[in-house]
């Protein structure tokens, strides 16, 4: 890795940065913030205190081994609330100025910044906002490259969802909607109650008296992250930030918000589901499936969702379909790589998929997911998530067809289609096998072992 700084620049870059061993750079630094904690610790005397991350194109997971997160921490300590930056969404752009950062090295990868209260003076770093006057082409390699990391930033797999949130009762991450914002009033206390949802549940945030000014951006529509979040009451679903806790908005232009709305969607309308549960419960319930291993005895989705289940257990569940995603059939199959692991949309592209990472071939996959009701269990409530992704054999014969370009096969595309329409119909039942897949608290369970038998 190159530490060489460019002399023609107004800058140093955060490699460069991190090669001190103690210091200062001469010239300003930029970097793209990717996370703030407020922090309860405090010196003497000192009101405020925040820890930011920052990193730039020098400073990031690729010029890195596997395995660390490299950034460069900054610590503000400060008597006023403008000592301290107000970091309100990730991918924000601050700019410190030549002179003021201290370099404290923790290990190669790992470099800590102070900075100090500087009293009254001012101007020692700034959030460049949508107009910088200075070092433009470096804001915008700094914007486009934030805008890649982000899309591209494994943010869902450092969060839990918040079925997952609720299930364990830890202190979690979490990203959601904002679907509603308002004032609470129980007799003297007085605090701010946001409903939010994710693909999985919906929760409401608490937000009290003394948090309510700092939060106070919040508004609906909006996408966050409820960093260090914990269920406070189960039952009503009330979530609290615990100490240390922050919440910060996500920029709208990633793609993973825009996938994740299309699921959130299916669970808004919540009158929708019940008659749809309503109607399934009335009529003889028809069985449209097969599973390949029926030695298995029925089970539950509860069970095989609780946190004790384990990784590669296999469950017989009956479910009611209630709604499939995404919502654009054309959808459901996906390029997949083997090399870079990761699924790509097909969009209108050739029959033959080439991977947008690596530009190798990949291989078609069905990526999709089942939103169901548990049909034995009928006291229970929830909504559960079942995912059919097909990449690793997994449920590859659930459809009976292998997958292709839908936006190509018009003959593919009218199957599931149907398939969609029978699985969704009122008295439908699935009969099936669902794997516990993934780790630690991101768990999920994904369709195996079962076969579409009947879609007349
Ligand atoms: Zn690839």
């Amino acid at each position: 890795m190159s530490h060489l700084n460019n002399s023609m620049n107004t800058y140093n870059d955060l490699s460069y940065f991190a090669s001190l061993n103690s210091g200062y750079t001469d010239l300003p630094i930029y970097g793209i913030v990717t996370d703030a904690t407020r922090i309860q610790w405090k010196p003497q005397n000192m009101k405020y205190a925040t820890t930011i991350r920052i990193i730039d194109s020098t400073w990031s997971q690729e010029s890195h081994p596997v395995g660390y997160v490299p950034f460069i921490k900054v610590l503000f300590i400060g008597n006023n609330k403008n000592d301290i930056p107000d970091i309100k969404q990730l991918g924000a752009i601050i700019k410190f100025n030549g002179g003021l950062l201290r370099v404290i090295k923790e290990d190669e990868y790992k470099t800590i910044a102070f900075l100090w209260n500087k009293g009254n003076e001012k101007g020692y770093w700034k959030i460049i906002d949508e107009n910088p006057i200075d070092d433009i082409e470096k804001i915008k390699s700094l914007r486009d490259f934030a805008r890649n990391y982000f899309e591209k930033q494994i943010l869902m797999e450092l969060t839990q969802n918040l079925s997952t949130a609720r299930a364990t009762n830890e202190v979690s991450n979490i990203i959601v909607k904002v679907i509603k914002v308002k004032e609470e009033k129980k007799l003297e206390d007085s605090y701010k109650l946001i409903k939010v949802m994710d693909h999985t549940d919906k929760a409401y945030l608490v937000i009290s008296e003394a948090e309510k000014e700092e939060f106070s951006y919040i508004q609906i529509q909006d996408f966050i992250l409820i960093k260090g979040a914990r269920y406070t009451d189960l039952a009503t679903r009330r979530i609290e930030l615990r100490e240390n806790g922050n919440i910060i908005r996500l920029p709208n232009y990633l793609k993973l918000l825009n996938e994740y709305q299309s699921t959130i969607n299916i669970f808004i309308n919540e009158t929708t589901i019940e008659t749809v549960i309503e109607e399934k419960k009335l009529m003889t319930p028809i069985e449209v499936s097969i599973v390949k291993n029926n030695s298995l005895p029925i089970s539950s989705l509860k069970i095989a969702t609780d946190a004790n289940a384990l990784y590669g257990m296999k469950y017989r569940v009956k479910v009611y379909v209630i709604e499939m995603g995404p919502e654009d059939i054309r959808q459901w199959v996906k390029g997949y790589c083997d090399e870079c692991k990761k699924f790509f949309d097909l969009t209108i592209r050739d029959e033959v998929s080439i991977c947008n990472v690596c530009k190798g071939i990949g291989r078609m996959v069905y990526q999709v997911q089942l939103f169901v009701k548990d049909k034995e269990l009928r006291d229970d409530p929830e909504i559960y998530r079942i995912l059919l992704w097909t990449h690793d054999g997994k449920g590859e014969d659930f459809f009976g067809e292998k997958p292709v370009n839908c936006y190509r096969s018009e003959y593919l595309y009218k199957k599931l289609e149907a398939i969609y329409k029978k699985l969704t119909q009122y008295n439908v039942y699935l009969d099936c096998i669902v794997e516990r897949m993934g780790r630690g608290t991101n768990t999920f369970i994904q369709i195996n072992d079962t076969i579409i038998n009947s879609i007349t």
